[in-house]
């Protein structure tokens, strides 16, 4: 925590000053040994996605919007060949794992590639998954949240909950940027010279920053609670609900996916298929006999929306939502579903609360 008590921890850490006319050369310099994706206002289509840095770049825009399609497209496309097959057998498809940085990722997108991590990583790997991320580095941006961002409520809001390798905190006519491990440092490395050691003013402007942060998170928290809580019930919910799914598909940590066989016309070679899929869909859990273990549309909106506060079953538990407003901004029936996460995350909170003080009655210290 930081010694001057402003409350947060970034402040103590050790960083460099990369000033801001100098991201740009930067990036250019990382660009000559990998492929750059930075968030990227898209106005024709009035978003903002995730794109290669082509051409000339220029201070790119580390105070963009979220994007509409998470940074999960580049480690898990949406559409997949996973093999081939023919007369001969079976061909793995290749992995495209060039070696890539994704630029400009905020505290929740990078907390949302620690959950993706450790669901494809760490229990049954998904090696085209892992192999991908292997060549990815990660250059996390703060930001500056709007109504409907809630990362702050599901402890997504600091990249000291999330992986990276390098992290921007903006500070006007530069960035305090903070390193972590020696990818982190490794990039750096590479040009080095455009970046200096902090200076005393630099340490209080990061506080700053980082108080107008916690500042701004805090009032939109109270803001909500002062419009009232969803109080729906989910027969209400799934009423209003069109079950299209747009709010698992642009959702960082949504990992159903389906596979599809596309055979030849001829049979004699195809190829199988890894697509994104959504849960809230009454095809992805048909079984045999047109059978299906949520039926109904109630059942499939609570199994989804529980699954992202209480996790996806054994070694699987714990928040799942990171807060980052996607699903709040791109539901076409409006429904209020960052409030309803976010009460959702308070409730587990408290229940979590009263567990832990009941298993330590005194409150003594183990
Ligand atoms: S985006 Fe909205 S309408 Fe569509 S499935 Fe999700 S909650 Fe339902
Ligand atoms: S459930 Fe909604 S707010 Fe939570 S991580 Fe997914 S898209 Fe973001």
């Amino acid at each position: 925590m930081c010694v001057t008590g402003c409350g947060s921890w970034e402040g103590v850490m050790s960083g460099w000053i990369l000033p801001q006319a100098e991201l740009g050369p930067f990036l250019q310099t990382v660009r000559e040994q990998m492929q750059v994706f930075a968030p990227t206002a898209v106005e024709a289509e009035g978003l903002c996605a995730l794109r290669p840095l082509n051409g000339a770049i220029g201070p790119p825009d580390t105070e963009a919007r979220r994007t509409m399609l998470p940074p999960k497209k580049l480690l898990l496309p949406n559409n997949e060949t996973l093999f081939t097959f023919d007369a001969e057998g079976y061909h793995p498809a290749p992995v495209d794992d060039a070696p890539t940085v994704l630029f400009g990722l905020h505290p929740c997108d990078l907390r949302a590639i620690s959950l993706l991590d450790r669901f494809f990583g760490a229990r049954i790997a998904d090696q085209r998954y892992v192999q991908r991320r292997a060549a990815t580095r990660l250059i996390g941006a703060d930001c500056l949240p709007d109504d409907a961002c809630f990362c702050h409520s599901v402890v997504a809001s600091e990249p000291r909950d999330a992986v990276y390798d390098l992290f921007l905190w903006s500070l006007e006519d530069r960035f305090w940027v903070t390193v972590n491990g020696e990818s982190g440092a490794a990039l750096i490395d590479l040009d080095r010279k455009r970046f200096r050691h902090p200076r005393p003013a630099d340490r209080l402007a990061l506080q700053r920053r980082q108080q107008l942060r916690a500042r701004m998170l805090e009032n939109g928290r109270a803001r909500r609670q002062a419009r009232g809580d969803a109080q729906w019930s989910w027969r209400e919910w799934s009423a209003a609900c069109f079950t299209c799914g747009a709010c698992a598909m642009v959702c960082p940590t949504c990992v159903c996916t389906t596979q599809e066989e596309h055979p030849s016309l001829d049979g004699a070679s195809g190829e199988r298929v890894r697509r994104w899929s959504a849960c809230l869909y009454q095809n992805y859990d048909r079984a045999a006999g047109e059978h299906h273990f949520r039926n109904e549309r109630m059942e499939r909106a609570r199994n989804r929306f529980e699954h992202k506060m209480l996790g996806c079953g054994v070694g699987e538990e714990g928040v799942k939502c990171v807060g980052c407003g996607r699903c709040v901004v791109n539901c076409p029936a409006q429904l209020p579903l960052g409030e309803a996460l976010e009460r959702a995350a308070g409730n587990l909170q408290r229940a979590q609360a009263i567990k832990a003080a009941a298993a330590n009655p005194g409150g003594e210290e183990s």
